[in-house]
């Protein structure tokens, strides 16, 4: 190891600090945040450290350095752009043994200042030695999207009962178990949820009951459409803390592999007439595993509470007494809307947008078609590939509009997305011509008529075919050729 890390305690200790810049003014707040005393040297100062001074929370000199003013500092920083100053001043700090850090100067500084994720108490400060600062600041940025912010008040209602704890638990063993539940348990979630009153009550009645087996949770999370990109901060705090992940097939490889490296992965996807594990199965296996103390991952396509099933699972939990949290994710409607380029309610177009889904007899015949088949309103329809000639029959009879734009989004956010557009009569044909595949998620309503204008993602939208008949000179190259592909398509399709 080349540097020895070591935190400093500042406190009401006094600081040089060289310059008068925005560097030295970050220097300088990084200083006044573990309260040391910090005097500025330099001619000019910035804005901000002119406020700090005005305010009498910085001292200042104008004049030139003195070597003498280190004999009363336990730190200097030089941060001007004067590389003689700087050198002078390492020099004058080396000879009174006194550490100091010349700023993007690793030879000339015998102390770094290192990147810093702050969840105080705790404090994870990351040093490349001055070798490659990129690369220390990109990993902070990871382990700041990785540690959830309420960590910091966690650390601090540990060290409030941790005399208790030692007391309660004499035996090391005991002490950890009682340590791993308080941070991956019920009073971490509680602080998560910003409710430090309920967390400190469940610490306080964790310390005093008979300490049972740790019980297991379950998060119950939104991975997304597919495009990794767009799972939550929380939804990958979640991942990289799980012991087990239940994850549907519809979740992408890209999200699977952001998952703490030695989670044990279970795929309960459905899929018809391909084998598949029954909701009464995964329910048993998120019992299973949570009743084993290990911290679950319940990972959904979309969001858990949209055609996801999600409710039930909850109900199953709470009825077995298992702590669970619920992580939203990005629906496939507001996911595939978003990567077609259609604004599901653009003010012009729609009022409302509705999420349907129709794909059994019952939810079929139960649906509202007439309220269904209103104008100025945006579908949203989940698993319909097989049921688009039906929907196409009820809504056209029901009164929508034959030629309402449609848009079938195909795989949507990945990239292998496809977007084929038409109108409402159209649908069923077109569908079949392009051999749309699940998962595919339809928008219909007029808005789903910009998707030719407003597509910025993938391959430009598919449009319906032209019929033979239509002017030569109507028929585009492009249309051409995935006629001929999807004919093709159409023909394995029906095979
Ligand atoms: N809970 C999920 C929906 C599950 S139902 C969510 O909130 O998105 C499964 C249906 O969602 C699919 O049949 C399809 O209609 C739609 N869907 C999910 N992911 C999709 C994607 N990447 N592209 C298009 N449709 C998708």
């Amino acid at each position: 190891m080349k540097l020895y890390p070591l935190f400093a305690d500042l406190s009401q200790r006094a600081v040089l600090v060289l310059g008068g810049g925005g560097v030295a003014e970050r220097k300088v707040a990084g200083l006044l945040a573990v309260q040391a005393m910090v005097t500025v040297n330099a001619p000019v100062l910035s804005p901000q450290l002119r406020r700090w001074v005005d305010e009498g929370l910085v001292a200042h000199r104008t004049e030139a350095f003195q070597a003498d003013w280190l004999d009363a500092v336990w730190l200097v920083v030089a941060a001007t752009s004067d590389q003689a100053i700087n050198r002078e001043v390492a020099a004058a700090a080396a000879q009174r043994r006194i550490f100091a850090n010349v700023v993007d100067d690793a030879a000339l500084s015998s102390f770094h200042v290192p990147a810093v994720v702050d969840r105080s108490p705790l404090t994870i400060a990351i040093s490349s030695g001055g070798d490659a600062p990129m690369l220390a600041r990109l990993l902070r940025e990871r382990l700041e999207t990785l540690l959830d912010e309420s960590l910091g008040a966690l650390a601090t209602l540990a060290a409030k009962l941790r005399k208790r704890i030692r007391l309660r638990f004499p035996a090391m063993a005991a002490r950890r178990g009682f340590y791993e539940n308080l941070f991956a348990g019920p009073v971490a979630a509680l602080l998560r949820q910003g409710r430090p009153n309920a967390a400190w009550a469940a610490a306080e009645q964790a310390l005093a009951s008979t300490p049972v087996a740790a019980v297991g949770s379950v998060v119950l999370v939104g991975a997304g459409p597919g495009d990794p990109g767009l799972l939550t901060l929380r939804a990958l705090r979640a991942l990289n803390e799980a012991d087990v992940i239940l994850h549907d097939r519809l979740v992408g490889a890209g999200v699977l592999e952001l998952a703490r490296r030695d989670a044990e992965r279970i795929e309960v996807g459905k899929q018809a007439g391909r084998h598949h594990t029954t909701q009464d199965g995964i329910h048993a296996l998120l019992l299973a595993h949570a009743r084993a103390g290990k911290r679950v991952v319940r990972l959904k396509g979309g969001d858990p509470f949209v055609f996801g099933r999600g409710g039930e699972e909850l109900e199953c939990l709470r009825m077995h007494g298992i702590p669970y949290e619920v992580v939203p994710g990005i629906t496939a409607a507001v996911a595939c809307a978003a990567y077609a380029g259609i604004p599901l309610t653009h003010r012009e177009h729609a009022q409302s947008v509705r999420f349907v889904t129709a794909h059994c007899q019952s939810s079929r015949d139960t649906l509202d078609w007439a309220a269904l088949a209103q104008e100025r309103q945006t579908l949203a329809v989940y698993m319909g590939v097989a049921e688009l000639g039906m929907l196409q029959a009820r809504l056209i009879a029901h009164g929508r509009a034959a030629t309402t734009p449609f848009a079938l989004i195909e795989n949507g956010t990945r990239a292998e997305q496809r977007v084929v557009t038409g109108t409402l009569a159209q649908l069923a044909d077109c569908a079949l011509k392009h051999a749309v595949r699940s998962p595919a998620l339809l928008i219909l309503g007029a808005v789903a008529g910009l998707a030719s204008s407003l597509a910025w993602f993938g391959e430009p939208p598919l449009t319906a075919t032209v019929e033979p008949d239509s002017a030569p000179g109507a028929r585009r190259p492009i249309n051409d050729a995935v006629e001929a592909r999807s004919s093709l398509l159409a023909a394995i399709h029906q095979a």
